[in-house]
């Protein structure tokens, strides 16, 4: 049959009779028509409405797979409104698309480790693939599978049917595997820039890993002689060995990173000499001075020391303590302090604190850790006042607490009851209820003075941790809302990394890829899951009390072969297998799909999981029909 010969986006196009408009389009790389009913095996079907394109005389679109091309025929393939219409029919069909692109730990994760993925590697014994995947967005995952606090746990659908899964446990059981550190981290070219760092903890570590990653040469400013900050001088060796700390830094330093010890900047070295010899800052000095307790005397008298000083004086030189040792404080630093204080021989340890050990904001996991070890918890007393003798302590005044109406933070306020003070014998009292930050020094570059919030931390655009001095970036424990955690830190180098790169190359900072939750239609439940059977959580094992005593031996030991293999067989994988490649959320990304416009109802079908090769998940489907006209 003779050819035709068709007008596409301007372009005269000659081609067989009977082919459809996106066959010629495609075929003649004209453009990337989007489609996802369209399959070259199958008959045309044209329910998805995604390959429209405008045909001159027709007053409506028309369907580019189903559309046969004809004399004289002339096509438009890309316009307004040909976009707006895709965009229409993308936001029609991810309505009720009810699945979790990203697993809701992924999600949960500050720093978005792809827990999901690496529990996989792990069922699957790839454990180095599985070290090197944590470390695409946390480049400390044998410190954090043995120190995080879980906010991938929290959010673990497994909780659903009977306990969330051990996901940090098998992260830690994965950086224990032979050979982590062997071999060279990938990295770019070299870039030929630098980036300066003040402080080798968490925060400023992340920033140097994924900075060298880039190509770029970062060097850290350290104050002190050790590279970890509160890793290493906060959390004790009991939690966190010195060993694991200097074999996750050498392997950082591996990316070209260089650490410059004994640096004090602000003292040693000027901020303004930093953004001079560098293209590029990065403050993440943590918050390294102790809050006080506001009561009387207390900076006078022996025996007053705050965690933010007791704990990095312990961790540089332990000296033996006797008699009662009184912690203030409810959270992880009170736990550590506490049983440092136990370790290092005190004949009682109590840890005061004014609500009561539900509120307590250390880690649930620490507190019974604790308890275990003997630690005595005084719930709902506060201190109001010292009892000295010749400036030495011999008690602490306290008062009786009861807990009142909720406060901005939801838990309840503890109300002193009044005529309640009483004495608490003790050597030794340790005000541990959270630190400031220190910023001598660091506060003024290039005569510009650096924005502050309320708390003293450096003010920065959360997404980009950029100061309001340009080229100055911040992060960790010293920026924003202060002291949190050290995934918290984490994520804030991983985010400055990469606005500093961007900053440096003249580049854009990647958007946040698209992506639908399962919890933006309602909370999830277990109706959607197939048979799940119930099986107890494995928790990590641990070393005999007897055996803690005076000692700083790591308490934990981890998991043996069959916990991980039991744990991983936990996992539920919510997160889309497909996510890298799914033709629906790239379109979706691509035209600027708006969720919200046509929210609909999601009905919550089980998974049928029989097939030994395909998982049928009804959640999702898009109405395309492929898998019955293949059928
Ligand atoms: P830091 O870790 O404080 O590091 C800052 C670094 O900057 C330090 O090395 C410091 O020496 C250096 N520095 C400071 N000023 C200067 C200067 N002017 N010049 C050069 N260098 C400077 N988090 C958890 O997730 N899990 C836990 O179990 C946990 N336990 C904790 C226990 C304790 C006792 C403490 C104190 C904290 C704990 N945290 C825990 C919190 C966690 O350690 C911090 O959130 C995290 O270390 C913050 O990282 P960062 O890099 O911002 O600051």
């Amino acid at each position: 049959m003779k050819n035709v010969t068709v007008t596409i986006n301007g372009r005269k196009i000659e081609c067989a009779p009977g082919k459809t408009i996106l066959e010629v389009v495609h075929e003649n790389d004209i453009d990337r028509i989007p489609t996802l009913c369209h399959s070259a095996e199958l008959e045309p079907y044209g329910s998805c409405f995604l390959c429209v394109v405008e045909m001159k005389g027709r007053g409506s679109l028309v369907p580019a797979c189903a559309t046969r091309v004809a004399d004289g025929m002339e096509v438009e393939t890309r316009n307004e409104r040909i976009e707006a219409s895709r965009r229409t029919a993308l936001e029609l069909l991810l309505s009720n698309h009810y699945a979790d692109c990203i697993s809701p730990c992924m999600e949960g994760c500050p720093a978005n480790v792809d827990a999901q993925g690496y529990i996989a590697l792990s069922a699957m014994g790839q454990y180095r693939k599985a070290v090197d995947l944590i470390r695409e967005a946390n480049p400390l995952p044998a410190i954090c599978g043995r120190v995080c606090v879980r906010k991938c746990e929290v959010v673990c659908r497994r909780e659903d049917v009977d306990c969330a899964v051990g996901i940090n446990a098998i992260k830690r059981f994965v950086t224990d595997a032979p050979g982590i550190y062997d071999g060279e981290p990938s990295r770019e070219k070299p870039t030929g820039k630098t980036v300066g760092i003040v402080g080798a903890g968490p925060a400023g570590l992340t920033a140097a890993w994924f900075l060298g990653r880039k190509g770029h040469k970062a060097v850290l400013y350290e104050a002190k002689e050790r590279s970890g900050g509160m890793l290493r001088y906060g959390i004790p060796t009991y939690r966190l060995p010195d060993d694991v700390i200097d074999a996750e830094v050498e392997y950082i330093c591996r990316t070209g990173a260089e650490i410059k010890y004994n640096t004090r900047v602000g003292k040693d070295v000027t901020v303004d000499d930093l953004m001079k010899q560098h293209d590029a800052l990065f403050i993440g000095a943590g918050a390294w001075t102790g809050k006080a307790m506001r009561v009387e005397g207390e900076f006078d008298t022996e025996g007053i020391v705050t965690g933010a000083d007791f704990l990095p004086e312990m961790a540089d030189d332990p000296k033996e303590l006797t008699g009662t040792v009184v912690v203030v404080g409810g959270g992880n630093t009170a736990m550590d302090v506490a049983r440092t204080s136990w370790r290092l021989g005190a004949d009682k340890v109590i840890v005061l604190y004014r609500r009561t050990k539900a509120e307590m904001p250390a880690d649930e996991m620490e507190i019974e850790d604790c308890i275990e070890e003997g630690v005595e918890l005084m719930e709902l007393a506060a201190p109001v006042g010292i009892v000295a003798e010749k400036g030495r302590l011999k008690a602490l005044r306290c008062i009786r607490m009861k807990l009142g109406e909720p406060d901005e933070s939801g838990r309840r306020r503890p109300v002193p009851l009044e005529g309640s003070e009483f004495n608490l014998p003790c050597q030794l009292a340790v005000s541990a209820i959270g630190q400031n930050t220190v910023l001598d020094g660091l506060t003024e570059a290039g005569g510009e003075k650096l924005g502050l919030t309320k708390w003293n931390t450096i003010e920065v655009d959360t997404e980009t941790m950029k100061t309001n001095i340009d080229g100055l970036f911040a992060g960790g424990d010293v920026a924003d809302d202060g002291p949190t955690v050290v995934i918290d830190a984490i994520r804030d180098g991983q985010r400055a990394a990469r606005a500093i790169d961007a900053f440096l190359t003249g580049g854009e900072i990647p958007d946040k890829p698209f992506a639908v939750t399962k919890a933006f239609w309602s909370k999830p439940g277990t109706a959607e899951l197939g048979e799940v059977k119930e099986s107890p959580r494995h928790e990590v094992h641990l070393i005999d009390v007897e055996e803690r005593r005076g000692s700083f031996k790591e308490v934990a030991t981890g998991f043996d072969y069959e916990d991980n293999v039991h744990e991983t067989e936990r996992c539920l994988s919510c997160g889309c297998v497909r996510f890298d490649d799914c033709a629906l959320r790239l379109y979706a990304e691509e035209y600027g799909v708006d969720m919200e416009r046509f929210k609909g109802y999601a009905r919550k079908h089980k998974v049928d999981e029989r097939h030994p090769y395909i998982v049928y998940d009804p959640n999702k489907c898009i109405l395309c029909s492929r898998c019955i006209r293949t059928c």
